[in-house]
């Protein structure tokens, strides 16, 4: 566990002692103890939503992140009303240019090329930005025969940018379908919420498909899907546990165990 003791290191004494709120049962504690235990409540074992940077830190190996595709950010090529400022503001709090940082990187020793959505950022909502970015990152991996690690989060579409933010499924789907026809390996971590647009494209185009607990995973939104099909849907409908039970996930797999789970699953997948 010497990389979670790294990232403790990193934090900031005023930062370490600062108290933190479980979102689910309310228990109190430093934040400290919950990077200890990789931003998972101690006491109801809650998943805390997690920015792309620290994510890249607590699941690939020291220093082996190297970010690609920097650059590239949206333009409010509609006039969208409020989309500039809303851009500007995400790009302010989240310090990240869009709502996806992709790079390569090594887990457990094998190099994969790896996209990271950040919910901070607009609800990780999938605009042009997004989807040029994760689909350089699977036509990176086909050219250079690197499996794809992919950690989906995502509102959906980015309405402000209308049909443009659509194509951006097929767009992805086309370099996830050549990176497949390469031989090559595609796993995604769902992680809460992964819904809309991405949910109906790459999230769920894994080879393997692993998945945080409880996280909510879906298309349309419950009330939606509740007055279209004028049916009473069970509670934890949409929710990760949900899906296994009904084959469209792999594994649920705890924050703590990512790790070695996607070492484990990417050094079987090694091409000698
Ligand atoms: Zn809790």
């Amino acid at each position: 566990m010497s990389f979670i003791n790294d990232f403790l290191e990193k934090m900031k004494p005023a930062q370490k002692v600062q108290h933190v709120t479980c979102k689910k049962c309310s228990h109190e504690e430093t934040a400290y103890n919950l990077y200890k235990n990789f931003y998972v409540c101690t006491e109801c074992g809650y998943h805390f939503r997690l920015g792309a940077r620290d994510r890249i830190e607590l699941t690939f190996d020291k220093n082996s992140f190297h970010e690609l595709f920097t650059g590239l950010t949206a333009k409010n090529f509609l006039e969208f009303p409020s989309y500039s400022e809303k851009l500007e503001k995400a790009r302010a709090t989240t310090k990240e240019e869009d709502a996806v940082v992709c790079g390569i990187a090594n887990v457990g020793g094998t190099e994969c090329a790896v996209f990271v959505m950040d919910s901070r950022f607009m609800m990780a909502s999938m605009g042009s930005v997004v989807g040029e970015k994760i689909t350089r990152t699977f036509e990176y991996a086909t050219e250079h025969g690197l499996p794809v690690v992919g950690f989906t989060a995502s509102g959906g579409a980015r309405m402000q940018e209308g049909v443009i933010s659509l194509m951006q499924m097929a767009k992805v789907s086309g370099a996830v379908k050549n990176h497949s026809d390469a031989g090559l390996l595609y796993i995604t971590v769902l992680t809460d919420p992964t819904t809309g647009g991405v949910t109906a494209s790459f999230a769920m185009q894994g080879d393997v498909i692993l998945a945080e607990p409880k996280a909510l995973v879906g298309f349309a939104g419950r009330r939606v899907v509740e007055q279209t099909t004028k049916s009473e849907l069970p509670s934890n409908f949409q929710s990760a546990e949900f899906l296994l039970d009904h084959g469209f996930v792999d594994a649920i797999v705890p924050r703590s165990e990512l790790r070695d789970t996607l070492a484990e699953l990417l050094s079987i997948h090694k091409k000698k």
